[in-house]
């Protein structure tokens, strides 16, 4: 028979997470180890044991599995540490006041002051580029390959900054990852605690320290992706490639990429695109034809009859492709009408004759 976590926290197999909460609070004021100076030892373990317990009740997956399996279910790889506790806040809420009284935390306020002996590991940062796009290849879902910096796990040493991957506990802050300091004002001792500078918290360091990344364990290289802007992409959004940021050993950040679109001569209202077209002033009068430019290419357009300065013409499905998948937005013709500056002989004489039959015309309608 393996742990039993519910009897641990004296919880019923069925409480609610209120309820273990509750428990938990209890047996942590009961036991944290800086409140049982007399048997230490023995509150650290108990503490330890009861935050093991918390841990797996409160997750809903791990808590399946131990309700199925036992303990067996979620074994902690090489048993439970804590670099495998997720519920710090909890902690700091439940003794924030208590510890204060006893001169505890400061700063940095690792919760576990004294007997944490796991640091958790540092995570990789977001790295952020913009890419520029003209709105053609956005709708021609062409596939662009992008060039960025980002720190990349060192092969030499597999990430870990040491020759022989292998890491020694930190002889500073003797694997706490943070110092701490005491200072006397009046007849209160104030303690606070900082990261140590050796370690930079990690509360390890390289057994011999790796030339490739001079222990760092990363380094910055160039990477290339090959990304599509998805369709619909508005350049106000960030487009997230997850684990594509800054290597560290606890994991990497992201690449959030934002697109910088050119409309080109588009003007863009979500998923429409409007745009001038100029076309011929007998044209617009007797109707005709225009060849006009779209996104994924040229298309021949009715002009109506009778068309006037600022008309719209609206070209249905021939805009920004939905997010939704429902088809694509419009693109709406916006009418100038072009007046020729110089005529010809000819033209002159047929305009003059078009002039006189007008006025000829407007006499049977004044
Ligand atoms: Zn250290
Ligand atoms: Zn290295």
């Amino acid at each position: 028979m393996g742990k039993d976590y519910y009897a641990i926290l004296g919880v019923a197999r069925n409480a609610s997470k209120d309820e273990i909460k509750k428990a938990y609070r209890e047996l942590a004021k009961k036991y944290h180890p800086d409140l049982n100076p007399q048997n230490k030892k023995e509150a650290e373990e108990k503490f330890k044991e009861i935050s093991e317990a918390y841990e797996v009740l409160m997750d809903d997956q791990k808590r399946a599995r131990f309700d199925q399996f036992g303990e067996e279910g979620v074994k902690f790889q090489g048993g439970f540490d804590w670099s495998q506790f997720h519920h710090y806040q909890d902690i700091q809420d439940i003794f924030g006041d208590i510890l204060s009284q006893f001169g505890f935390g400061g700063g940095f306020g690792n919760p576990f002051g004294g007997f944490s002996t796991q640091q958790r590991e540092p995570q990789g940062s977001d790295v952020y580029v913009e890419i520029p796009i003209d709105i053609r290849r956005v709708a021609r879902n062409e596939k662009i390959e992008v060039y960025y910096f980002r720190e990349m796990k060192c092969e030499s040493c597999n990430g870990t900054g040491s020759e022989t991957k292998r890491l020694v506990t930190c002889s500073t802050c003797r694997g706490r990852g943070f110092v701490e300091r005491s200072s006397n004002q009046g007849f209160i001792m104030f303690r606070t605690t900082e990261v140590c500078r050796t370690c930079n918290g990690r509360g390890k360091i390289p057994e011999k320290v790796c030339h490739t990344c001079s222990g760092l364990g990363f380094s910055k290289k160039k990477d290339k992706i090959e990304i599509s802007p998805p369709p619909g992409i508005h350049e106000e959004e960030i487009y997230i490639l997850r684990d594509k940021g800054n290597y560290r050993s606890g994991g990497s950040g992201d690449l959030r990429i934002r697109f910088n679109i050119d409309y080109m001569e588009f003007r863009r209202d979500r998923d429409d695109l409007e745009k001038d077209i100029e076309i011929d002033f007998i044209d617009a009068i007797l109707g005709g034809k225009t060849r006009v430019s779209l996104l994924t290419g040229e298309k021949e357009v009715d002009i109506p009859p009778g068309t006037q300065p600022a008309d719209r013409i609206v070209l249905k499905g021939e805009g920004i492709q939905r997010k939704n998948g429902r088809g694509n937005g419009d693109i709406i013709l916006r009418v100038k009408i072009s007046l020729p500056k110089k005529v010809s002989k000819k033209q002159r004489e047929l305009l003059e004759q078009f002039r006189k039959e007008k006025g000829f015309l407007s006499q049977f309608h004044l």
